[in-house]
Formats: C-alpha cells, structure tokens, sequence
C-alpha cells in the first residue's frame, strides 16, 4: 500500500465505498463523478502507479482486471448494447488517479 494513494485506501477497505465486487486481487466501485449512466472503476489492490508501470509479473491482474470488467458489464446490463474500457495514462492522457483503473463507461442507449 502506498502512502497518501486514495485507491490503495479505498481498495484496502479503509474508506465507506461500497464495493460491487471484490476477490483476492481486484475491487470494482462506482465512479464518484459517473460520466454515463454505467461507470465503474477496476482496481487492482496492487499499487501500480499506471499502465507504463506494469512489470512482467502483473500479467495475471491485467487479465483478470479485463476479466473482471467483462462480467461487471454484463452485472451491470450494458454487455449486449456495448460499452467503452479505458484506462487513462499519466497526465497527458487525463489520468488524475495514479493507481492504476479500468473504466467501464456506457449504459447510454439501450438500443446501441
Ligand atoms: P482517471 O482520470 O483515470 O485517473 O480517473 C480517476 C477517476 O476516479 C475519476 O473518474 C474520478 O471521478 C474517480 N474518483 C475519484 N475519487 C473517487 C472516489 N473517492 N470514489 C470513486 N471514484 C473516485
Ligand atoms: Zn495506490
């Protein structure tokens, strides 16, 4: 856990979110600031900074991160009319969190 990170704290339980899911390495929860009527946040437990911080051993959560997204869209109704997965990368890519996060963004339109 690093020191001063919100999703290390909120990840580790330390916080009131409430999490949709959670195993041994990820917790999903709902965006504070949704940008779609669908938008939730993968998190590995694991602090790693961004996507240009990934070492060869974290091969098993970025699989699992994707994994965990595909049935959270589907939990979440938005599977069949389609969604966006988005990770942001370091400030010139928006990120404003650096701990790293899967977005699942949609729910716009239910006919797709
Ligand atoms: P990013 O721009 O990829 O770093 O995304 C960070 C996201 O975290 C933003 O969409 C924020 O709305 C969201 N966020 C910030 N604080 C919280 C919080 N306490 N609980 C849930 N989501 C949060
Ligand atoms: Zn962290």
């Amino acid at each position: 856990m690093e020191k001063d990170c919100l999703f290390c704290t909120i990840s580790s339980g330390h916080t009131n979110t409430q999490f949709l899911y959670e195993n041994e390495t990820i917790v999903v929860f709902k965006d504070i600031n949704p940008h779609a009527p669908v938008h939730l946040l993968v998190v590995p437990k694991k602090h790693i900074r961004s996507i240009n911080d990934l070492k060869d051993e974290d091969r098993e959560i970025v699989a699992e991160l994707t994994m965990v997204a595909k049935e959270m869209a589907k939990k979440a109704g938005v599977s069949s009319t389609g969604y966006k997965l988005l990770f942001n990368v370091e400030r010139g890519g928006g990120q404003v969190i650096f701990h790293l996060h899967l977005h699942i963004i949609g729910g716009w339109n239910k006919n797709g």
